[in-house]
């Protein structure tokens, strides 16, 4: 393929592995970011870096327009769960109204394709472990509502216009490039794994387990933590699967389908670094179901994705490998 793809959010965590997965496959990529979490060294060289913010509507549409863009992968946003819930009106701006902004702007130029990274917190506290697509969608956040509206408008959208779209559902998100071309590189992280491969490698001197009382085997969180290398090939897949049948849309859980406790990550953390991390048990923190796990039968009947690091332990070490070159550099 030599189809240009425009990358929104291509300086950060996911986006920049979407870039990879891209450039890899054969497609030229030009990545809109502004900067503000994302790092410029994060974009590969071979793609173009317009720095920018997805609301400016006509340095977007130029960027379109020159570059013959014919799919938006759109990762921009803010993700932080407490800050949308302390500052809702920066997630209804950051990620509905850009979000608003920059499909006027693939409307308006005849852009084809969009894909969105969409979240499973637009679930909610689900009533089961295991939630579908066709799971209620009743979001316990402002970040949940911001990425749930934004769906829709994706749907209203590709309904009055010629124009296809892919909604992915990320759940636990983790590791890094196996090839260590970027990872998680922003500070002050929440997320289980990162935390615990920061605290492996000496940047923080413990870690605390969110609850250690709930109705799961071993009393902490389960979680379907996938790699982020496969969620990237995920995304390259639906571009490829809304090329091949421009009038369908498409709403899919990204996840492997299994869950591992809180416990289970740090005992793999453990093992693969032969050390003890400390495990310091805290209360729950608000909103946290005991389990979440995808059903993921729709992304895979859907998608010609097939995961390649489905596994807890290569997710840890890729993100331990990360976390290394990431002190090497300090
Ligand atoms: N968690 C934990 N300690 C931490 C961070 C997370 O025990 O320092 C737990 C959290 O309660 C949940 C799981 O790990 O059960 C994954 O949380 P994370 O914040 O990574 O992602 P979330 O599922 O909240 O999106």
């Amino acid at each position: 393929h030599d189809m240009t793809v425009m990358v929104t959010g291509g300086a950060g965590y996911i986006g920049s592995h979407a870039v990879l997965a891209l450039l890899d496959a054969g497609y030229k990529v030009v990545v809109v970011d502004n900067l503000v979490t994302g790092f410029d060294w994060a974009v590969d060289d071979r793609a173009t870096l317009i720095e920018c913010a997805i609301e400016e509507e006509d340095r977007v549409r130029a960027a379109i327009r020159g570059y013959h863009v014919k799919a938006i992968m759109h990762f921009a946003g803010s993700v932080v769960v407490p800050e949308s819930v302390s500052d809702p009106l920066k997630y209804y701006r950051n990620n509905t109204a850009a979000s608003r902004s920059l499909i006027e702007s693939a409307v308006v130029e005849h852009v084809p394709h969009f894909i969105f990274s969409s979240t499973a917190a637009t679930y909610g506290t689900p009533t089961t472990a295991t939630v579908s697509e066709t799971s209620p969608t009743v979001p316990i956040n402002p970040y949940g509502t911001s990425k749930l509206m934004t769906e829709m408008m994706l749907r209203d959208v590709a309904a009055a216009h010629p124009i296809n779209y892919a909604a992915l559902r990320y759940f636990n998100v983790a590791g890094a490039d196996p090839q260590g071309r970027s990872g998680q590189s922003t500070d002050g992280a929440t997320h289980l794994i990162k935390v615990a491969v920061e605290a492996a490698t000496g940047k923080r001197d413990a870690v605390a387990i969110f609850g250690t009382d709930f109705d799961t085997p071993d009393g902490t969180g389960v979680r379907d933590y996938i790699h982020v290398s496969d969620l990237a090939a995920a995304h390259v897949a639906a571009l490829e699967r809304l090329i091949a049948e421009p009038r369908r849309n498409h709403t899919l859980n990204a996840g492997y389908g299994r869950g591992y406790s809180v416990n289970e990550v740090l005992d793999a953390v453990d093992r693969i670094t032969n050390a003890k991390i400390v495990r310091r048990p805290e209360g729950r923190r608000p909103g946290d179901p005991a389990a979440l796990i995808a059903d993921n039968a729709a992304i895979l009947r859907t998608l010609d994705w097939v995961p390649e690091r489905a596994d807890l332990d290569l997710i840890v070490s890729d993100a331990l490998a990360w976390e290394r070159t990431l002190s090497e550099r300090a």
